[in-house]
């Protein structure tokens, strides 16, 4: 599915954005959401300016029964930073339909953040006693719980704890965490504002995926945290979160570009930033698929 914008080249489309904020601004419309320069500047600096084109258009989101307020269609379109990105001439990878792993309410209530925290910590004294899969259990220096704001709107779901999350307990922090970080912040986010996890608690040795019986073993874990959280957006980092969120053996580049559903919450998948340093020409569609985040999210 595209975007009736879609059929308008760049110029076009700024010269339409253009004549819509006029019309917007004379109306008395005062607020029209704009990306911070900085934050959009320091990926196209840092992160997009050698990417090759990203390999499809931002699609039109699809709306789940928890959709927040949508941004008007100028909030998303207006301001000259957010550049569409051009779609590849040549472009094989079509994105799936919206996809939906479980259409049901999250069980139970929504929970006072008080509570939330209690059952989460309650949670993670469960987990760093687990011995279900022997050899993580035995490598591991402790395991890595996940950490956060316990009433985020957006979850980002990793895959599995490295050396340095093994050493320090913590998600994320080792130079895929870093570009994380810078990720989030061009979203206009911070740490403190999003929860972090991953698909299994423990490091596997040399880093290899976690194998199937261990994802099986460890999924009641993160079904238990997103219940808890029941986060607006859930973001797949790679395809062993969304594999394992969405099961679906689909690509990143099928599953991309699209929002899929978990309970009541909102799923995109993107590229794990790991996948990010070793490719960075996949930074301009990760920079695509988080840009339709934040229209979706109203940050944009
Ligand atoms: N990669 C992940 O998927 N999770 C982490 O916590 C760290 C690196």
């Amino acid at each position: 599915m595209t975007s009736p914008e879609n059929d308008l080249d760049p110029g076009e489309t700024h010269e339409a954005a253009g004549e819509l904020l006029a019309h917007l601004q004379r109306v008395g419309v005062r607020f029209i959401p704009q990306p911070k320069a900085e934050s959009v500047e320091s990926w196209n600096s840092r992160w997009i300016q050698d990417a090759a084109p990203a390999d499809s258009q931002p699609a039109v989101a699809a709306t789940s029964p928890q959709s927040p307020p949508q941004p008007s269609a100028a909030g998303s379109s207006i301001g000259p930073e957010v550049k569409t990105p051009p779609r590849a001439p040549d472009s094989r990878l079509q994105p799936v339909e919206s996809f939906s792993a479980s259409d049901d309410p999250y069980p139970g209530t929504s929970l006072p953040i008080a509570e939330r925290e209690n059952q989460l910590a309650n949670l993670a004294s469960v987990v760093a006693g687990c011995t279900e899969c022997t050899l993580l259990a035995k490598c591991r220096t402790q395991t890595v719980f996940g950490e956060g704001n316990p009433a985020a709107r957006f979850a980002f779901f990793g895959e599995a704890p490295g050396a340095d999350e093994d050493r320090l307990g913590r998600p994320f922090i080792g130079r895929a965490g870093q570009l994380l970080d810078k990720m989030v912040q061009a979203c206009k986010l911070q740490r403190e504002d999003i929860y972090l996890l991953n698909t299994v608690k423990c490091r596997p040795p040399e880093n290899r995926n976690p194998d199937p019986t261990e994802l099986a073993n460890c999924r009641e874990y993160f079904e238990q945290q997103l219940q808890i959280l029941r986060p607006e957006y859930i973001v797949c980092l790679g395809a062993v979160s969304a594999h394992s969120l969405l099961k679906t053996k689909l690509s990143i580049g099928r599953l991309r570009q699209r929002f899929h559903q978990y309970h009541e919450s909102k799923v995109l998948v993107i590229y794990h930033p790991a996948y990010l340093l070793r490719n960075p020409d996949a930074k301009k569609a990760a920079w695509a698929d988080l840009q339709m985040l934040m229209r979706d999210a109203g940050l944009a």
